[in-house]
């Protein structure tokens, strides 16, 4: 199996977030992506460095003028007079109308939904090469490796078709699963991570080609607060291929593995030709976030149950921050993958 990644993705590095109203050290920064890199090639991974697939990989997901946006914004903010050297957000509109404003103040407050993304001069080029590992490792598998693992970093499942979040701009996991599309008419997206994939869940929510399948901590008192309800479940044609399954704070294997199983029968029932598995590590009992209790020897047994579906399998990094077990717990699940997955 292959490990995708290139050290483009390290210019992005952002100082600050706001945690409870309080500025607080950044935890999405560089040293991530090199101790999941390091266990990736302990665990027997080959690197590969992505190629460029252009922009559009990146339109098939998101909008034109999101794109823009991020590609434009850094260098626009530091036109104006006092303005911050990372580009934050101080207007979060809640219910956006059809208008799109021309200012920029009031283009980060449409494009970025909370104080985890700020926008410095090496994030689009780090968003956007991110992307390229999931699109890399996706045409991995389109020519025949059965799985592939996309280091990506900065993550994506936070982030919609025109909206960043929680750390992630662009959606590596659907960017990926679209790259997919274009061989398997179906594919489904299992994430794992211990918060919802709000933006994965937001772009496919209206259709019954992709099913998107989270576990996660549950929102009614962990972020993203707003979605990732049982009871979202799809809309129009896409109603019943979005499964939310919120489990309670501080889960642990032996639970978590039996809802996991409803999961895995949930994507079996539906057929896919292939999987994308939106791989947060932060379920962690170590992880800063501290929503479930996952050991090491969880994640290899996690592994182990979705290499079961016997899928061409794409694996997209997402969460997980820094703590003792980050490395060993990829290694883990990677080994618990391997060890199961025949293809
Ligand atoms: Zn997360």
């Amino acid at each position: 199996m292959k490990v995708i990644y290139t050290e483009a993705q390290k210019k992005h590095y952002p100082k600050n977030f706001l945690s409870s109203g309080a500025p607080q050290p950044n935890p999405e920064i560089p040293e991530r992506a090199d101790r999941l890199l390091a266990a990736a090639q302990s665990a027997g991974l080959t690197h590969k460095e992505p190629g460029d697939f252009g922009d559009a990989p990146l339109a098939a997901v998101h909008t034109p003028e999101y794109l823009q946006f991020l590609q434009r914004i850094h260098t626009r903010w530091q036109r104006i007079p006092e303005a911050s050297d990372e580009v934050m957000p101080n207007i979060h509109p809640a219910r956006r109308g059809g208008a799109y404003p021309l200012s920029a103040v009031g283009q980060v407050g449409y494009h970025v939904c909370d104080s985890a993304c700020p926008i410095s001069a090496g994030t689009w080029e780090s968003a956007r090469w991110s992307a390229m590992t999931a699109v890399q490792a996706a045409h991995e598998v389109l020519e025949g490796e059965g799985a592939c693992y996309a280091l990506a970093r900065p993550p994506g499942h936070h982030a919609s078709q025109d909206l960043a979040g929680g750390f992630c701009y662009l959606n590596n996991s659907a960017i990926g699963a679209e790259v997919l599309r274009s061989r398997y008419g179906r594919v489904a997206i299992l994430d794992v991570d211990v918060h919802h994939g709000n933006g994965t869940q937001e772009i496919f929510y209206e259709r019954p080609d992709v099913l998107t399948v989270s576990l996660h901590a549950d929102p009614v008192r962990f972020y993203p607060f707003f979605w990732g309800h049982a009871a979202e479940r799809g809309k129009g044609r896409g109603l019943g291929y979005n499964y939310n399954l919120p489990l309670p704070r501080g889960m642990t294997d032996k639970d978590y593995l039996q809802v996991l199983d409803r999961a895995l029968l949930r994507v079996g029932a539906f057929s896919p030709g292939a999987l994308v598995v939106a791989l947060g590590l932060d379920a962690y009992e170590g992880d800063p976030f501290q929503g479930l209790a996952i050991t090491t020897d969880g994640f290899a047994r996690i592994g182990d149950r979705i290499a079961g579906l016997q899928l061409p399998t794409l694996i997209v990094q997402e969460g997980g921050y820094l703590c003792d077990g980050l490395g060993a717990n990829l290694a883990s699940f990677v080994q618990g993958f391997r060890d199961k997955h025949k293809r």
